[in-house]
């Protein structure tokens, strides 16, 4: 049995106020990105290659806080953090605040493999990638006319010019996938521009291994969303491996009462999750999260708000 679940944020666009087009926009990037996962699960293929293929294809869409469309931190730069880790070792790899890695999950998933180091950060992030071959781009490659929007908001919020409060989809988002492959492993990966108007050189959820990101064989696989700080207080993804592995929680309920938690934080929060078994959670505490989901029979769904998931 294989599955496959991905996010791609629970910062999403107001349902009143997202186009007919960007809401299109959306699911096609969801579906593609599962259909690259798909493709290498449906050949007997590794949960890890599949989680890094389905977060390659959201880097890659604008609608996605990742990769080609990443939002713009305070100096209206980008720096992005990823993470991978594979449930049949405990390896795992990543990276943060890097600036010039094209799809920064392949940077990730190269750390892991090279196993000197787990975190590398900044210049040594991008300098480690180029070293390895990978696609390498300047900043504007990152950025899209919306993320330029989002950034005067946040900046009109400081100056007291903003006369509303800005939507979640105008701060943050996150991509993320996890698997479970025919062998029985599971895989996570989790990747990111952070938030609007960040300060240079913080470091999100994303990265932090037990945090945004984490994946042990006969346990569970987790990939986070939200503000990563909130996360990052409560080992979030460990947490819920823990409550699964140490007092048998079932998955359903180990991830909504992570989302509940982060709820009374005060923290907009979304969380997906294969057990196992292959049984798939898809939580969020948010009006919507991008996200979606392959079952066993290769069945794509995808759905942003609480009433539109469905099959494609
Ligand atoms: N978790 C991301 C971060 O804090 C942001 C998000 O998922 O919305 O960097």
């Amino acid at each position: 049995m294989a599955t496959l679940a991905i996010h791609g944020g629970a910062g999403t666009i107001p349902r009143g106020s997202i186009t007919e087009e960007g809401y299109r926009a959306a699911r096609e990037g969801l579906r593609a990105a599962l259909a690259a996962g798909w493709s290498v699960l449906k050949e007997g293929g590794l949960a890890i290659d599949a989680v890094e293929a389905a977060v390659v294809a959201l880097e890659d869409h604008p609608s996605f806080n990742a990769g080609h469309g990443a939002v713009l931190n305070e100096r209206q730069e980008h720096e992005l953090d990823a993470g991978i880790m594979d449930g049949r070792t405990l390896a795992a790899g990543a990276i943060a605040s890097a600036r010039h890695i094209r799809n920064p999950i392949q940077a990730a998933r190269l750390i892991m493999e090279d196993g000197t180091c787990l975190l590398l950060s900044g210049a040594g992030a991008d300098d480690f990638a180029r070293g390895q071959g990978l696609a390498m781009v300047e900043q504007d490659y990152f950025t899209t006319p919306l993320r330029k929007q989002h950034w005067q908001r946040a900046e009109d919020e400081r100056t007291g010019k903003l006369n509303r409060s800005r939507t979640e989809a105008e701060k943050h988002g996150t991509v993320g996938a996890v698997a479970l492959d025919d062998a029985g492993n599971l895989a996570a990966a989790t990747s990111t521009g952070g938030y609007t108007f960040k300060r240079a050189g913080r470091v999100g959820d994303a990265p932090i291994i037990g945090a945004g990101t984490y994946a042990r064989n006969g346990v569970v696989a987790v990939s986070c969303t939200g503000l990563g700080e909130y996360f990052i207080r409560r080992c979030t993804a460990h947490d819920i491996a823990s409550r699964m592995l140490y007092l048998d929680t079932p998955l359903a309920d180990a991830t909504q009462n992570a989302v509940n938690e982060l709820k009374g934080d005060g923290a907009g929060a979304g969380i997906i999750a294969i057990d196992r078994h292959g049984a798939i959670s898809l939580v969020h505490n948010t009006e919507g999260m991008y996200r979606g989901k392959v079952s066993d029979d290769g069945v794509i769904y995808v759905g942003i708000y609480a009433d539109d998931f469905g099959a494609e």
